[in-house]
């Protein structure tokens, strides 16, 4: 019945109402930074940005309405550093991707956002487009209030090399695939170099190089490396220059290891990663970003709607040599952001996560750490995002139930606010 009440008020706001103040009550509130859960307390929020988080017996109301969220668990809002909101899944019909027209990717990308961020992620670290620069047009119309979506920080297109993992597939002639969907293929270090100065001209804010082959390209291998250290180090010296991060796709060993030393700041995947590497990242202090939940998705949809056999088992090598990874590097104490390959799965399913993460090693409150602080430090972004503090932008997540408790709360989203304005979560759409 409060929630009704609740709904009925929202419905008579106009969305943009970030000027104004509002108070809300929660019941408990997740404090990512100290790493505890705080009762009844109030969290003030003012043009956009968290004012003040005080327990409910100190804070001063002066009239002002204070909004029932005493039912909720309220967290940071979950970041995801690693989708792709663009386009379509086409992993069944890899010709399909050759018809992709840029200006359906967006639309298609506009509805993807939405339900990403009524799942509760109010920002994602989008690692790639097959039609260029689709991305950048997305995160600016979402930047500029026209649809609602999640802060996106976007790579633009992949640095790959010809036939490489970031080409739509290996087995195609290159001949047939629209010059719009090779902008980032480059061999060598001048190639690179020039690539990822052209992708930054066209407004990315992260380059992502596809290091080794991918488990979804075909004639690729996930323990080939495709660029060198010197190749990756291009990249990140030119990135560097203008204020840019680089974040490397590798699965094999040696990539791996290969882009370390290159000094990317992330690698995504991570599945085959040996001890060395381990150990390397660490001294490094590189993030790793390991999507271990798809593979399951991967196994039993994909399976069943015919993805390729080579695909397939490429992901049985990768799957649980992966999770195996996740667990050594968490004990070793290297840095794990929270990213899940959205778009290989459907978008909006980015808490499935969780719970793997869990499984695996993390305690819950770890894993809602690597999904908001951590994931904010990744981005070099945690002076404004990543946990409720007074001055940081007002993007949480209220959750039906306590994740602390049963990290499965997660996907139980019912209200998001990002930027300071209010959106019914996924859990208010599944139970109408
Ligand atoms: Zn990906």
């Amino acid at each position: 019945m409060r929630i009704l009440t609740t709904v009925v008020a929202l419905l008579l706001l106009p969305l943009a109402a970030s000027a104004e103040s509002r108070l809300l009550h929660a019941g408990k509130v997740i404090d990512v930074d100290n790493a505890t859960v705080r009762v009844d307390q109030v969290i003030a929020v003012t043009d956009g940005k968290i004012q003040s988080v005080l327990p409910y017996s100190q804070q001063a109301f002066a009239g002002k309405v204070l909004e029932d969220w005493t039912a909720f668990t309220v967290a940071p809002g979950f970041m995801d550093m690693h989708t792709h909101l663009s386009g379509d899944i086409q992993f069944a019909d890899t010709e399909a991707y050759l018809r992709a027209k840029p200006e359906d990717d967006v639309l298609i990308g506009a509805n993807n956002a939405r339900k990403t961020l009524e799942a509760g992620f109010t920002t994602v670290r989008d690692v790639g487009s097959y039609n260029a620069f689709t991305d950048v047009a997305l995160r600016n119309a979402i930047a500029k209030g026209w649809i609602p979506g999640p802060r996106m920080f976007v790579a633009g297109a992949y640095i790959t090399v010809p036939g490489g993992g970031g080409e739509v597939s290996g087995l195609i002639d290159t001949a047939r695939i629209p010059a719009r969907m090779r902008v980032g293929v480059a061999k060598g270090e001048r190639e690179v170099s020039a690539k990822t100065r052209l992708l930054l001209d066209n407004g990315v804010d992260w380059i992502k190089m596809i290091v080794t082959g991918a488990v979804l390209t075909d004639g690729t291998q996930v323990n080939q490396s495709e660029y060198s250290e010197t190749e990756v180090r291009a990249a990140v010296e030119t990135a560097g220059k203008r204020g840019h991060f680089v974040t490397a796709h590798a699965h094999g060993a040696q990539g791996i290891k290969n882009a370390v030393r290159g000094g990317v700041r992330s690698i995504e995947h991570a599945s085959l990663i040996d001890d060395e590497g381990i150990a390397l990242a660490k001294a490094k202090g590189t993030w790793l970003v390991m999507d271990i939940y798809n593979g399951d998705y991967i196994d039993t949809v994909g399976r069943a709607q015919g993805w390729s056999a080579e695909s397939l088992q490429k992901n049985l090598d990768t799957t649980e040599a992966q999770r195996i990874g996740f667990t050594k590097a968490l004990k070793a104490g290297v840095h794990l952001a929270y990213g899940t390959d959205a778009g290989v799965y459907p978008h909006g399913d980015n808490a499935k996560q969780f719970p793997y993460m869990v499984r695996y090693g993390m305690s819950p409150m770890q894993a809602i750490q690597a999904a908001t602080i951590e994931s904010a430090r990744l981005l070099q972004q945690s002076q404004q995002l990543g946990s409720l503090q007074a001055g940081k932008t007002a993007d949480l997540v209220a959750m039906a139930c306590n994740p602390i408790e049963d990290i499965s709360c997660t996907a139980q989203v019912y209200w998001v606010m990002k930027d300071g304005n209010i959106y019914p979560g996924k859990a208010q759409h599944e139970k109408h």
